[in-house]
């Protein structure tokens, strides 16, 4: 059975001494060892952030990196530099990184590989707008981001990446997907991957549900057969993280 990743993504909030404050504070209440628990932070706050949850059970992703080893791509972060600095998962795709800095799948597909190479493990977001949703095409566009961004990458290493599914309407919202929908995409991009790959594979693969995740919708998402916990914006930023947590 998969074990269960809970993830904040802080997305562009914290400063380098706000954030050594908010792990403090949430350090007694992300207590968990049944799940993974990840702090997604902005790459200034890695350095401190690695040095603050030292001796706990949180591990430390990035937001964002760049594909290629080194060289002259200013104000570019590359994988190595992560690794080497304590990170352990890496956020590849958020449909805010695909939609205000332009990332496509070609792009996000050698970062997805160049992550797995360096032994990163990708949290890779896929997800529809609303316009898509009200069209019916939800699974055929996920199905079109999964493809693409996983293009020539192995299965033993979709196994060991996490996706995160989270629909574009959904998120800083406070509009939830219901249970119902969020399961129905999760089992989607499972079967999507049985299909690429193969069952074990698509058994593997731990899927996250992202968007609205709170205190209150928290243990009902994660107790759907194809939700292996939440990526979570807004409530990482908060007590309410505990709880998420320990839902
Ligand atoms: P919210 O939890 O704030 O809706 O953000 C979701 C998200 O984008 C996580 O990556």
């Amino acid at each position: 059975s998969r074990r269960k990743i809970i993830a904040g993504n802080w997305k562009m909030n914290m400063t380098p001494s706000q954030a050594v404050k908010l792990v403090d504070e949430l350090k007694d209440l992300v207590v968990n060892d049944a799940v993974d628990v990840v702090y997604c932070v902005p790459a200034i706050d890695i350095v401190p952030v690695v040095e603050a949850v030292k001796g706990t059970n949180v591990k430390v992703g990035a937001e964002n990196m760049y594909f290629e080893d080194k060289g002259a791509y200013t104000g570019e972060i590359s994988a190595e530099m992560l690794k080497d600095a304590g990170v352990e998962y890496v956020i590849i795709g958020h449909s805010e990184r695909r939609d205000y800095f332009k990332e496509c799948d070609c792009v996000l597909n050698k970062k997805v590989k160049k992550a797995i190479e360096s032994g990163l493990t990708p949290i890779l977001c896929c997800g529809e707008s609303l316009e898509q949703r009200e069209m019916g095409v939800t699974m055929d566009w996920i199905r079109l981001q999964i493809k693409s961004d996983l293009k020539d990458v192995a299965a033993d290493d979709v196994k060991n990446m996490v996706i995160a599914y989270e629909p574009i309407w959904a998120i800083g919202t406070g509009k939830t997907a219901t249970t119902e929908q969020a399961e129905e995409v999760c089992k989607g991009i499972r079967d999507c991957i049985a299909e690429i790959y193969d069952v074990a594979t698509a058994e593997a693969v731990r899927i996250q549900y992202g968007g609205s995740v709170n205190a209150g919708n928290a243990a009902e998402l994660f107790a759907q057969p194809d939700i292996d916990g939440g990526l979570v914006g807004g409530a990482s930023l908060k007590a309410d993280f505990g709880k998420i947590v320990n839902y």
